[in-house]
């Protein structure tokens, strides 16, 4: 790979949870653990696990709106982690995010306008207000809006209409990088579909880059070129999509694909069941996160050391003592 768009050495994200009379620190939950990769301009990386693997807390202290405990991140070779607040400012022109919930995250007393006029203005990108509707509406239109519904308030729209005006005011700015947390898991299938494909035509017309991040595997399939696979803070695998789908090569990935229902009712995949629950990011398991509930044979090693990311085809790195 050349100069990587954003790169992310060793990130680490430890909450510190407090107690007793004197609130002094008692535990820390481990929400990241030591997260490195690359991701080049203009690719699509799917991030996915289970609730609570650290996904989103990932993608939210990659943008610093999470500090991070520890570790490097970078975009075209500027560090983020070391970055001033003015610097800082700077690198949220080309780094954005789309979150969730598109309710929660726009103001219900602003209009769409204003929404999404706001980053305009932030940054000093439109001259006078006439500039800017103008700049607003262009927006508004790229994401599949009108001039019309400008001056309506978010209440007013639907669930992906409201994901829209989200991706308006993301791209206002003309990022390189959009950090997609779970930008379509509250949306219907059909409506995720028509917001995926929206997505996708506006990469391959500005030249975006997207960490995509999910829950859902069947989600990030058709939108990523890589996907990584995260479990209690760690990636366990990374790998071209097509790859990962088709040779998975970690357990835990073979577990959560095994899962994912085939269209083709021919077509018959065995399911391997994971045991028990997700454990604890405060108390996580020794050596292997996954040695409690890894289907293979668990030994010593599995307990005791923590397998690296190894690379076992082009592209494709595995954590895992005996697939590597
Ligand atoms: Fe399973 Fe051991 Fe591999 Fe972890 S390292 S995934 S416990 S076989």
């Amino acid at each position: 790979m050349s100069m990587p768009l954003l790169k992310v050495e060793g990130l680490v994200k430890q909450f510190p949870i407090h107690g007793g009379l004197l609130g002094r620190e008692v535990a820390r939950v481990h929400a990241v653990d030591g997260v490195s990769f690359e991701l080049a301009p203009g690719e699509t990386l799917g991030i996915v696990g289970e609730s609570g693997c650290g996904k989103s807390t990932l993608g939210r202290s990659i943008l610093r709106l999470l500090e991070p405990t520890a570790g490097e991140v970078s975009f075209e070779g500027r560090s983020v982690t070391r970055a001033s607040p003015a610097e800082l400012r700077a690198l949220t022109r080309d780094m954005q995010i789309i979150f969730q919930d598109p309710f929660a995250s726009l103001n219900p007393r602003m209009s769409v306008r204003d929404i999404v006029g706001e980053a305009l203005v932030i940054h000093k990108l439109a001259g006078n207000a006439q500039q800017r509707e103008a700049r607003v509406v262009e927006l508004l239109e790229t994401v599949g809006l009108s001039a019309d519904q400008m001056r309506r308030f978010p209440h007013e729209f639907s669930g992906g209409q409201r994901q829209r005006i989200g991706i308006a005011r993301a791209l206002a700015v003309s990022p390189k990088l959009v950090v997609c947390d779970e930008a379509v898991s509250a949306l219907d299938v059909s409506i995720q579909a028509q917001v995926i494909n929206l997505l996708e035509d506006l990469r391959e017309q500005f030249g975006l880059a997207y960490l995509f991040i999910a829950h859902d595997l069947s989600v990030v399939e058709h939108i990523s070129h890589r996907v990584a696979v995260m479990y209690l803070g760690r990636i366990v695998e990374i790998a071209p999509a097509k790859a990962l789908y088709t040779e998975p090569r970690h357990p835990y990935t073979e577990a959560l694909l095994s899962a994912v229902p085939i269209p083709d009712p021919t077509v018959k995949r065995r399911r391997i069941p994971l045991q028990g629950d997700l454990p604890s990011p405060i108390h996580p398991p020794t050596g292997c996160h996954f040695h409690t509930r890894c289907p293979l044979a668990q030994t010593a090693q599995c307990r005791e050391q923590r397998p690296e990311l190894k690379q076992v085809a082009d592209g494709h790195w595995v954590a895992c003592h005996l697939r590597s």
